[in-house]
């Protein structure tokens, strides 16, 4: 039996504005009902203007999923009823999209992209306890794009990695944040099952909020349908809201009580008209996505498949990797250094990665690469950096942490350590070698670790 994926997505635009009015676009943890205007409250009489960086934005996105763009596309009424929405009708696009026929990469095949087009958002119900809900309007008309897939993909992973891939392009865009979990990304289903050519009846899944639920929400319903299909049932045109805590999609409503939009054309607004020049304008500003950079990393740096893949993940990453190789060429080294220790010193509370510049943190690996300064050191050096926000230099320079490799310090030091320790250095004079591990181990404890081994070690048998 095969499984049938399509995605409705909805992406916030990070624009300053809202779609219609000039409402601030940033209504997350905001009073309710603060961020509001007679326009994005559908006041009699408001009017709406479009705001044209939520076009550029749509746009940015639409070239970057490989989309193409008509001249001409133009918003519709979408009505329905429900007290998030004061109009009583959302503004969206219907026949006539900002973008066609895209399309996304997943392991080597195409994922195909029916449409992109642009809509404000609606606000949002607070159900309460003792049955009373309110209602807070502080996010309608925020701009959206909403991006359909064909049914392409054909298993719960697959679309949870299209998803991942899909943000990761948004991000690099700067278009959209891309957290789930504020509903910035928000991600739609539908889902059948067949065993021959034809398409079986399929079920929408919604509620999806994390990638993590989009694979298990997914999986639920296909077990679910391929279990009534096998004992001879039939699927139900359904819509199925996935709860995360109880790992259940249950139906919402069924298809027969859905709404009849009746769309119509805006007639508050004119169509819109993308002409040659703007299309290229914003195709100039796009940065190198994700595929492009992926490609130039391994001609350039040879890397790794897997480094390459982990590092050019973020855009932020990428370009700290960049710029720290621009200081010190040894990309592995830091590649290395950037997927542990970066890493990890980013997971700890208030760090963050403008706290250390690429070029300080190239500095350190360089010493590590360069024996002058141990693994342990350099690791704790760039903790410090990051929570003390001193620059590895200064650390490392104040607190003299570069190992200790020259002789005249050195003999000075093993010089002592033979004087401390005669019954360890009669047992070598006496044939014993390995009691010069001992030694060196003293000598360690009294450089806290900075003594340069090998030299020590020379110096040493020398001075025994
Ligand atoms: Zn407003």
């Amino acid at each position: 039996m095969q499984t049938v994926i399509g995605l409705e997505i909805h992406a916030q635009l990070q624009t300053e504005t809202k779609l219609f009015c000039g409402c601030s676009a940033d209504y997350f943890g905001k009073e309710p009902n603060s961020n509001t205007c007679p326009v994005c409250l559908g006041m009699p009489g408001t009017l709406p203007v479009i705001n044209k960086r939520a076009v550029d934005y749509g746009l940015r996105a639409a070239l970057a999923l490989n989309c193409e763009i008509p001249e001409r596309s133009k918003f519709d009424r979408k009505n329905y009823f429900y007290p998030d929405l004061p109009k009583g009708y959302q503004i969206s696009q219907f026949d006539e999209p900002l973008a066609v026929n895209g399309y996304l990469k997943l392991n080597g095949e195409k994922i195909r992209i029916r449409r992109v087009h642009l809509e404000e958002d609606a606000g949002k119900l607070i159900h309460q306890s003792g049955g009373t809900s309110s209602v807070d309007l502080n996010r309608v008309g925020v701009p959206l794009i909403e991006i359909v897939t064909e049914p392409d993909l054909n298993s719960p992973k697959d679309a949870r990695d299209f998803m991942e891939k899909l943000r990761q392009i948004l991000r690099y865009v700067e278009v959209c944040s891309g957290d789930m979990e504020k509903g910035s990304l928000r991600c739609d289903a539908n889902i059948s099952l067949s065993d021959n050519e034809e398409m079986g009846t399929k079920t929408e899944v919604k509620n999806m909020n994390s990638f993590r639920a989009v694979e298990s929400a997914l999986r639920f319903e296909e077990n679910r349908q391929k279990e009534t299909l096998e004992s001879g049932g039939k699927i139900d045109q359904v819509t199925l809201g996935w709860d995360a805590d109880a790992e259940e999609a249950r139906p919402m409503r069924s298809k027969e009580e859905a709404h009849d939009y009746r769309y119509f054309p805006e007639p508050d607004l004119v169509p819109l008209v993308i002409d040659e020049d703007w299309k290229e304008r914003i195709e100039e500003n796009l940065p190198e996505l994700p595929r492009e950079k992926e490609r130039r990393w391994k001609k350039e740096y040879d890397l790794p498949d897997y480094d390459v893949g982990v590092l050019t993940e973020d855009k932020e990453i990428a370009g700290y990797f960049e710029q720290a190789v621009d200081e010190y060429d040894s990309p592995k080294e830091i590649s290395n250094w950037i997927m542990s220790e970066l890493f990890r010193v980013l997971k700890l509370p208030e760090t963050e990665l403008s706290d250390v510049e690429p070029g300080d943190f190239a500095y350190l690996v360089e010493l590590v690469g360069e024996g002058e300064i141990n693994d342990n050191t350099a690791k704790d050096v760039l903790e410090r950096a990051f929570t003390e926000s001193k620059s590895p230099k200064e650390i490392v320079e104040e607190e003299g942490l570069k190992r200790i490799s020259d002789e005249g310090a050195l003999t000075e030091k093993i010089e002592a350590v033979i004087e401390e320790n005669p019954d360890a250095v009669e047992d070598f004079r006496s044939g014993n070698e390995k009691v010069l591990g001992y030694l060196i181990g003293q000598l360690m404890s009294k450089t806290e670790g900075q003594a340069d081994p090998n030299k020590a070690r020379e110096i040493l048998k020398e001075k025994l």
